[in-house]
């Protein structure tokens, strides 16, 4: 499949599996459980003493900086999986509510936003609602589920790609009920067209800064001139909407998968977002916020350190300097991907020549990241006594007749069996959420885990709900 002209939305991804220039791609594949105890850097306790000491955050015992896919508890998903079936999406909501304490931890007085795009279920909207965090949504769709799960217009943002008209005019009227809703226009022609449609509300203008970060072509943005207006026309932009608009924001966004080794674009990029916003300022456009984007990036492999959070804020507000206006921040999948594992069934063993090759119920259709972006997922027998069996290289694929369907080629895992349960580690961003029905593949299950309870959050699809929409 190659996606150049419909990859969903502007920036899902991160880091690239086998083959590309990401942070982690020089490791074999690990399997999960090999690699634990990596300690991330602000954790460990400082010894020096010095200006440079790093504490744990308060808390970090409690709300560790990643959870791994080894941290599950097994016996769980084993009853899960045979209470719903597979394939089947899990998502922790204690974790995505971790997930918050952290980042708003680390941006106490930031304007904090989740993108919804990276998981927009329900059962996480709500939850996003509870940690106060608004709602940056790619689409009417979003918009509409944001408004559903209880968010305020003045707690949601539209940004704006490309938008198709009926997008244009379900949020001009959503904005008829809710004058506080935030609209981004990344082009001219949006800014018209808004105009046309009478729209005078909070507009924020998109800008595309130059910088792109990312480790996978089809997740940096920044450069990419699809994504807002050129940084030199900017200011120009900015000051003539001021006349129609009540213009309170301007908007960057690089592209997914910021990691340490990236602080230096993502540095540049809030640099140069500081700087036009001063510039803006001092024609006179009060501006309330400078919204840098998301992009924040999980440890997808096991022996990947996750991200020092603390840090990236820090070198946020030191690139974007002093501005009269509050700094914004918009996650989506460090929110939720760790909270998220999909389960799957062993359908098939076949020992071909080349590999030991392991079927499952999930496919590219269920998870697309492995085939879109040669994304590594950590997988996991939940096989009772896969302890003690022998671990050999294994190719896990899935139903579909595609040859990228492929969730990992020669992984070490313990020694596949026929109805075996796998678990796949973060699935919970752009997992569902990128599911499709190619093949007439009914979309999984999903279930959403709070304390002890479980809850079915979306049925599995049926072949009646995937031919309801034909006529016949
Ligand atoms: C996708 C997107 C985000 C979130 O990206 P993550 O990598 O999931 O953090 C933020 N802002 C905009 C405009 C986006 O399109």
């Amino acid at each position: 499949m190659t996606h150049r002209d419909d990859a969903p939305g502007d920036d899902h991804d991160a880091v690239a599996g086998g083959h590309g220039d990401a942070p982690g791609d020089d490791h074999d594949d690990v399997h999960p459980g090999t690699h634990r105890g990596d300690v991330p850097p602000h954790n460990r306790a400082a010894t020096d003493g010095g200006v440079g000491e790093r504490r744990p955050p308060e808390g970090a015992a409690e709300n560790p900086a990643v959870r791994r896919l080894a941290d599950w508890d097994a016996d769980r998903l084993r009853r899960l999986a045979d209470d719903h079936g597979t394939p089947l999406y899990v998502i922790d909501l204690d974790r995505v509510r971790q997930n918050a304490a952290r980042l708003e931890a680390a941006f106490p007085d930031a304007d904090r936003r989740y993108a919804v795009k990276a998981h927009s279920g329900n059962a996480v909207l709500e939850t996003i609602r509870e940690t106060e965090l608004d709602a940056e949504c790619a689409s009417a769709g979003e918009v509409k589920r944001a408004l559903d799960a209880g968010f305020s217009g003045a707690e949601i943002q539209y940004t704006a790609v490309n938008p198709p008209s009926e997008d244009l005019d379900f949020v001009v009227d959503a904005w008829q009920e809710e004058p506080e809703i935030t609209i981004t226009a990344g082009a001219e022609d949006t800014v018209d067209r808004l105009r046309e449609r009478g729209y005078d509300g909070r507009l924020c203008i998109r800008v595309n800064p130059g910088v792109g970060a990312g480790h996978h072509e089809k997740v940096r943005v920044g450069a990419d001139a699809k994504f807002g207006v050129p940084y030199d026309r900017a200011e120009e932009i900015v000051a003539d909407a001021a006349d129609d608009f009540e213009v309170v924001g301007i908007h960057a966004h690089a592209g997914s998968g910021i990691s340490g080794d990236d602080l230096q674009n993502h540095r540049e990029l809030v640099r140069r977002m500081g700087d036009l916003a001063r510039a803006v300022i001092a024609d006179g456009t009060e501006i309330e916020f400078v919204d840098v984007g998301g992009g924040f990036g999980v440890p997808y492999r096991e022996d990947e350190p996750p991200l020092d959070l603390d840090a990236v804020a820090a070198a946020t507000r030191e690139a974007l300097g002093e501005v009269d206006a509050q700094l914004a921040v918009e996650p989506g999948r460090y929110l939720v991907a760790d909270a998220g594992v999909l389960l799957t069934r062993i359908n098939t063993v076949k020992n071909a020549p080349e590999t030991t090759l392991v079927g499952v119920d999930a496919g590219m259709t269920t998870l697309l990241r492995p085939a879109m972006y040669d994304a590594y997922h950590a997988l996991r027998s939940l096989a009772p006594d896969a302890p003690d069996r022998t671990v050999e290289p294994a190719t896990v694929t899935g139903p579909i007749c595609e040859s990228s369907d492929v969730f990992c080629e020669d992984r070490p895992l313990p020694a596949p069996a026929r109805d075996d349960l796998l678990a796949i580690g973060n699935a919970g961003a752009y997992g569902y959420e990128m599911a499709s029905t190619y093949n007439t593949r009914p979309r999984p299950a999903e279930v959403a885990l709070s304390g002890d309870d479980s809850r079915l959050a979306r049925r599995r699809e049926t072949l009646s709900d995937l031919t309801a929409l034909e006529a016949r």
